[in-house]
Order: structure tokens, then sequence, then C-alpha cells
């Protein structure tokens, strides 16, 4: 296995909760890294751009009504096996299905407001951090 690169957003709800702290904590303790991490709220434009794969499903408004209403925190982060080993830490989309004492299950309200994203690949986990974060960050 290699060290990767993923990108994890605290969505707003978990935000409005004030959970990022206990969040990065267990993404701490599950042994990641943080190479980069900061707090802003999207534009529209910066969540339909970051979530144009999904455009097209019948959710696409919803989600960036939702991931426009408040502060995010974005976080870079890095360890061995990053991008799969992160998805089990964070569960199944849906709350209601994530295993117990992952992210989610946790901290997640329900299929659309589920407490944090996760890159689901290796290539998307760098595009997306590129979203973010310039080069120069990253070191
Ligand atoms: P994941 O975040 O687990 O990779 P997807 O890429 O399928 O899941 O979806 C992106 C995000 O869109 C989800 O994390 C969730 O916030 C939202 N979403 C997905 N499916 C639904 C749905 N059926 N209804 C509302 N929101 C959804
Ligand atoms: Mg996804």
């Amino acid at each position: 296995m290699a060290i990767q690169r993923t990108l994890c957003i605290i969505k707003p709800d978990a935000v409005e909760k004030k959970k990022q702290g206990a969040i990065l904590q267990h993404l701490l303790d599950a042994g990641f890294d943080i190479l980069a991490m900061r707090q802003l709220t999207l534009s529209r434009r910066m969540a339909e751009g970051f979530y144009a794969v999904h455009k097209e499903r019948p959710f696409f408004g919803e989600l960036v009504e939702f991931m426009t209403r408040g502060p995010v925190v974005v976080v870079a982060l890095e360890g061995e096996d990053a991008v799969k080993r992160y998805r089990e830490v964070i569960g199944a989309t849906d709350p209601a299905e994530a295993a117990p004492g992952t992210v989610r299950q946790l901290y997640g309200a329900s299929k659309g407001e589920n407490a944090v994203h996760g890159s689901d690949s290796e290539d998307n986990g760098r595009q997306e951090i590129a979203y973010f974060f310039e080069a120069h960050q990253l070191l």
C-alpha cells in the first residue's frame, strides 16, 4: 500500500452542531495526518462545480442548497491507503446504513445531511484537494 491523499469536507450540518472538533479528532485517532485545513462558506458556484458529477441527479438542487447554507471545514488528509480507509472510517452515504462507530453513523442525520464528504478514488482525491488548496499549501 502507498501513502495517499484524500479530501474531507465537514458539511454544514456537522458544523452547525459544533461537531467539527469531534470529527477531526476521530480522523486523527484513525491515523490520518492533516496536510491543510480551512473553514469557508461555499458559494453556489463553488458547490455546483464541486458536485458537477451529480448535476443530473434528482437531489442536486437540494445538495447545493444544503452545502451552501453555512460554513464547511475542508481538510486535506494524508495516510496509508487513505482513500479507501477514509471511506471505511466515514461509513455509508446514508447514516442509517453506516456501520456503528463510523463518522456518518455518529454525526450524520440523513442521506443528504451526512456530516462529511469523502473522495471516491485517488484521482478524485487529488482533484478535489486541488479545488480548495494551492500546491504550496500542501507541502
Ligand atoms: P458519497 O458522499 O457517499 O460519495 P454520493 O457521491 O452518492 O455519496 O453523493 C454525494 C452527496 O450527495 C452525498 O454525500 C449526500 O450529501 C448527497 N446525496 C446522495 N444521495 C442523496 C439522496 N438520495 N438524497 C439527498 N441527498 C443525497
Ligand atoms: Mg461520492
